[in-house]
């Protein structure tokens, strides 16, 4: 799925999110047209407030947004809504954030595997099978037979790590700077 590889590269990148959206939200349409989910209308505002960018939203800040729009403050509202989406293979849960992102390549039932960012709590999606594979592989000796396998890595995206990197240059330099004039150096220029 080729399709794929691009959508995981655009999470961590300024890109026309207006496609990934809407890609999502025909696909969900599908879904629902062919009989396969019952897209209520909760449940689809669920899936757009998740489309709105690549970021991980916890079901407190979904509930939060609902009742903002009117649809009331119960938690089983938000909590149902978005199991329903996880069960559907129309989100993911991001157990490390203990939040949920849209999937952009719904309908599918392969194992994902999340790289997330604890910087901005932006997560792509990357295709799982050789991790989950090579568990099966190491569980099939003991007779385990694992169901589901979920991977996260968390870690920074490419902006983040740079911000952080220009962080420790600054950083560096104020040291620099300090210690300059400490010794009553004119400040280097580096
Ligand atoms: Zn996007
Ligand atoms: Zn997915
Ligand atoms: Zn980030």
């Amino acid at each position: 799925m080729a399709h794929m590889k691009h959508a995981a590269r655009r999470a961590f990148r300024t890109h026309d999110h207006g496609r990934c959206r809407n890609g999502v939200l025909m696909a969900a349409e599908r879904m629902a047209c062919s009989g396969a989910v019952r897209l209520t209308p909760v449940r689809r505002r669920v899936l757009e407030l998740l489309l709105e960018n690549h970021r991980a939203m916890g079901a407190y800040e979904i509930l939060e947004r609902l009742a903002a729009e009117g649809w009331g403050r119960q938690p089983p509202l938000a909590y149902r809504a978005l199991n329903f989406l996880v069960e559907q293979g129309l989100a993911h849960k991001v157990e490390r954030l203990n939040a949920y992102m849209a999937c952009m390549h719904p309908p599918h039932a392969h194992p994902p595997v999340l790289l997330i960012c604890h910087g901005c709590r932006r997560v792509a999606e990357v295709r799982g099978e050789t991790v989950t594979d090579a568990v099966a592989a190491a569980a099939r000796p003991l007779g385990f037979r694992a169901a589901r396998v979920s991977v996260e890595a968390l870690g920074l995206c490419p902006r983040c790590h740079a911000q952080e990197v220009q962080e420790q240059e600054d950083c560096g330099q104020d040291i620099r700077r300090q210690r300059d004039r400490d010794r009553g150096h004119p400040p280097c220029s580096r």
